[in-house]
C-alpha cells in the first residue's frame, strides 16, 4: 500500500477523473463521458489513484441513474482503489456513496449508521461540496427516519459547505432536499418557491434527474395546495422523459404520485393509466411512502368512478400498516393523506363512527406533525436566511461575471484601436524615416544620406586599401525636358532615371539623387577605370532606351559624368566629391555625353 504523494502533481487521467466529478450535477452527459475516458486511460496505465476518482465518479452517477446495486457494485471498487493509494478523501466519499445506495434501496437507519461515524473526520478531509455531500446524506437518513429537526440541521450546515462561488450545482441539489423537507411538514407554500428556484437553476445544469426529483416535488406541492390542474404540465413532462440515462433515470418513477395529481385535476383517464403504470413498477422492495401513496391513489381513482365500496377496500387492506406508530420510511405526510382519504371514502359510505375514527387518526398524526413542524421551524428559518444568502452570493458573482465580460470586452477594443493605432504611427515613422534618408521622387537616396554614408565608407575604403569610386552625373539639356514638355514630364523623367540607376546598380553600390537633374554613385572596391566602364554601358542604355521613347526626344537622352576613386585622390569626402564633380565639369565642356575620369595625383583626366 503506497501512500499518496501529494507533492506529485496529478496524472492527466487523475485531473480528468476529478474534472468528471465537478460536472457530476452539473452536467451527467459530459460528466460520465469524461469519466469513463479517464477511467480507460487510468485502467490502461496501472492509475490507481485516476480509476479511483473516475469510478468514484460513475458510481455516484449509478445512484440516480442505474440501481443502488449497480453503484454499490461501483463504488466498492472505487473504495478499492482509493484504499491502494491511501487517498482517505476518496474513501470517505466512497462510503457516503454506499451509504446513499443503502438510503436509495429504503435502509435508512443502516444508511444513517454507516454515514454518521465518518462526520468528524469528513469535515476535516473532505472540501466544499464533497463535505455538502456528506452532510446532506446525513440529512437525507434523518428526514427518512422522520426526525425533520437533525435534517435541517445538516441540510443547513450542508448548505453552508457548499460556498456558491466553488459549488458545481450542488447547491440545487439542496433547494431540493429542503422543499421535499417542508413538504412533509406541510410547508407546501414555501416548498414550492424553493422548488421554483431551483427549477431555474437547474436550467443552467445538465442533470435530467435533478431536474425531475424538482419538478415531482413541485407536482406534490402543487396537488397539496388544491392546484393539480397546474401539475399536469410537470406531469406530461416527467412523463416524456426517457426512464433512463438520459432522462429521470431507471428508479422512483413516482407514477403514483403523478397519477393522485391527474385524478385531483379530474384527469380520469390519465389518472388511470398512471396508477397502472405505478402498479407495474412499484413491488414488495419500493419505498413504503410510494407503495401508500399507490394505494390511495387507487382509492380516489375508484371514488371518481363512484366506486366507493371498492375504494374502501383498497384502504382498508392498508389499514394495520398505516396504524403503525413507527415504521421505517412511512412518513407523517403520507400517512395523514391516507387517513384523510379514509375518512372521505367511509363519509360518502355513511358510516359515520369509521369515518370519526379516520379523522381522529389523521388529527392526531397532523398534530403530531405540526409539533414536528414547530420544533424544526427555528432550523428551517435559519436555513432558509442561509439559502438567501447563498441566492444573493449567486447573484453577486453574476454580477461580477458579467462585469468582468463587459470590462473584458472594453478592453479587447481599446487593445484593438492601441493595435492600430501603433501600426498607424509606425508605418508613419517608417515613412518619416524614409524621407528623411530617401528622394521622393527617385526612391534613391538622399544627398542628406549621402553626407551620412560617404565618410565612413571612405574611411572603410582607406582602412581596407580598397578603392571607392566616386561618380557625379548630369543629365544632358535636362532643361529643354521641362521647357518643352513641362515639369511633370522632367519629373517623370527623373523617376525613370532613378530607376534605371536602381536597377543596374550592385547592392553595395549606393545610388542617391545629388541634386536637381545631378546623381551620385558610391561604389566601394571599384577602381575608376571599372567605374568608367560600368557608367558608359549606363549611358549606352539610356540612350537606347531614351531613343526608344518619343517623349524623351527634346533633350536628356544622354549624360555626363565624372568619376573619381579614392585610391588615385587623397584628402576627404568632399575632396573626393570635388574631384568627381570637376571630371563631370570637363565632360560637359568636351561635348556632353561622355564619362570621364579624374586625373587626380595619378592625372587620369582626357
Ligand atoms: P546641361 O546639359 O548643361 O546640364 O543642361 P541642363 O539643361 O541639363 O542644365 P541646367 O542646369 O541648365 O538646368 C537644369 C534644370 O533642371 C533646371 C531646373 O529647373 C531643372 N530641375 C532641377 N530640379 C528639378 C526637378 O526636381 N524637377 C524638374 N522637372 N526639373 C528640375
Ligand atoms: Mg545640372
Ligand atoms: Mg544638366
Amino acid at each position: 500500500m503506497s501512500p499518496v504523494n501529494r507533492s506529485i502533481a496529478p496524472s492527466a487521467a487523475l485531473r480528468l477523473a476529478r474534472k468528471a466529478w465537478r460536472l457530476l450535477y452539473s452536467d451527467s452527459h459530459q460528466c460520465i463521458a469524461a469519466a469513463r475516458q479517464a477511467f480507460d486511460s487510468a485502467v490502461r496505465r496501472g492509475d490507481s489513484a485516476a480509476q479511483g476518482w473516475a469510478r468514484l465518479t460513475l458510481g455516484f452517477h449509478m445512484i440516480w441513474y442505474d440501481t443502488p446495486e449497480q453503484a454499490k457494485r461501483e463504488l466498492d471498487e472505487a473504495r478499492r482503489c482509493c484504499v491502494a493509494v491511501a487517498d482517505r478523501a476518496g474513501q470517505l466519499l466512497a462510503e457516503v456513496g454506499l451509504a446513499r445506495c443503502a438510503w436509495r434501496k429504503g435502509e435508512f437507519q443502516r444508511s444513517l449508521e454507516r454515514v454518521l461515524p465518518l462526520r468528524d473526520e469528513g469535515l476535516r478531509v473532505l472540501k466544499h461540496d464533497e463535505r455538502g455531500m456528506l452532510l446532506n446524506t446525513i440529512a437525507g437518513c434523518y428526514s427518512e427516519l422522520g426526525q425533520s429537526q437533525q435534517a435541517f440541521a445538516y441540510m443547513y450546515q450542508a448548505l453552508r459547505e457548499s460556498s456558491a462561488a466553488k459549488s458545481h450545482g450542488f447547491d440545487v441539489v439542496l433547494y431540493c432536499n429542503l422543499a421535499h423537507e417542508l413538504i412533509q411538514l406541510g410547508d407546501y407554500h414555501q416548498a414550492l418557491s424553493y422548488l421554483q428556484e431551483g427549477l431555474e437553476r437547474c436550467a443552467d445544469l445538465h442533470n435530467a434527474r435533478l431536474f425531475s426529483v424538482l419538478s415531482i416535488n413541485r407536482v406534490i406541492c402543487l396537488t397539496n395546495l388544491e392546484r393539480a390542474a397546474e401539475a399536469l404540465r410537470d406531469v406530461q413532462h416527467l412523463l416524456q422523459m426517457p426512464a433512463d440515462k438520459d432522462g429521470r433515470g431507471v428508479m422512483n418513477a413516482h407514477f403514483e404520485t403523478l397519477a393522485l395529481a391527474a385524478l385531483r385535476a379530474g384527469d380520469i383517464a390519465l389518472g388511470d393509466e398512471l396508477v397502472q403504470r405505478a402498479g407495474q413498477t412499484l413491488s414488495e422492495a419500493s419505498l413504503p411512502d410510494e407503495r401508500a401513496t399507490l394505494i390511495v391513489a387507487r382509492a380516489e381513482l375508484q371514488m371518481a368512478r363512484g366506486q366507493p365500496e371498492a375504494a374502501g377496500a383498497t384502504l382498508t387492506q392498508a389499514l394495520h400498516e398505516m396504524s403503525e406508530a413507527r415504521k421505517e420510511g412511512l412518513s407523517l405526510r403520507v400517512r395523514c393523506m391516507y387517513f384523510h382519504a379514509l375518512a372521505g371514502v367511509h363519509e360518502r359510505l355513511g358510516l359515520a363512527p369509521q369515518a370519526l375514527a379516520a379523522l381522529r387518526l389523521w388529527q392526531a398524526l397532523h398534530t403530531q406533525r405540526s409539533l414536528q413542524a414547530s420544533v424544526a421551524r427555528y432550523q428551517a428559518a435559519a436555513l432558509q436566511t442561509e439559502l438567501l444568502r447563498l441566492k444573493q452570493e449567486v447573484g453577486a458573482i453574476d454580477a461580477r461575471r458579467r462585469s468582468t465580460e463587459r470590462a473584458r470586452a472594453e478592453l479587447e477594443v481599446a487593445n484593438q484601436q492601441l493595435k492600430s493605432k501603433i501600426a498607424e504611427v509606425e508605418s508613419l515613422q517608417q515613412a518619416l524615416r524614409q524621407q528623411a534618408t530617401r528622394d521622393f521622387l527617385t526612391g534613391l537616396f538622399n544627398r542628406r544620406q549621402l553626407d551620412n554614408v560617404l565618410p565612413s565608407m571612405l574611411a572603410m575604403a582607406r582602412r581596407d586599401q580598397q578603392p571607392l569610386s566616386v561618380v557625379i552625373i548630369d543629365l544632358d539639356h535636362f532643361k529643354t525636358v521641362n521647357d518643352e514638355l513641362g515639369h511633370a514630364a522632367g519629373d517623370r523623367l527623373l523617376a525613370e532615371f532613378g530607376a534605371m540607376l536602381a536597377e543596374h546598380s550592385r547592392k553595395s553600390d549606393v545610388a542617391c539623387r545629388y541634386g536637381g537633374e545631378e546623381f551620385c554613385l558610391l561604389m566601394p572596391r571599384t577602381q575608376a577605370e571599372a567605374a568608367q566602364r560600368k557608367c558608359l554601358a549606363l549611358l549606352k542604355h539610356w540612350s537606347l532606351s531614351c531613343a526608344a521613347n518619343a517623349q524623351h526626344k527634346p533633350g536628356a537622352h544622354s549624360f555626363s559624368a565624372g568619376i573619381a576613386d579614392s585610391l588615385a585622390m587623397p584628402g576627404d569626402a568632399c575632396a573626393l566629391l570635388k574631384a568627381a564633380d570637376d571630371a563631370l565639369l570637363q565632360a560637359k565642356r568636351a561635348g556632353r555625353s561622355r564619362v570621364l575620369v579624374h586625373a587626380g595625383t595619378l592625372d587620369r583626366i582626357g
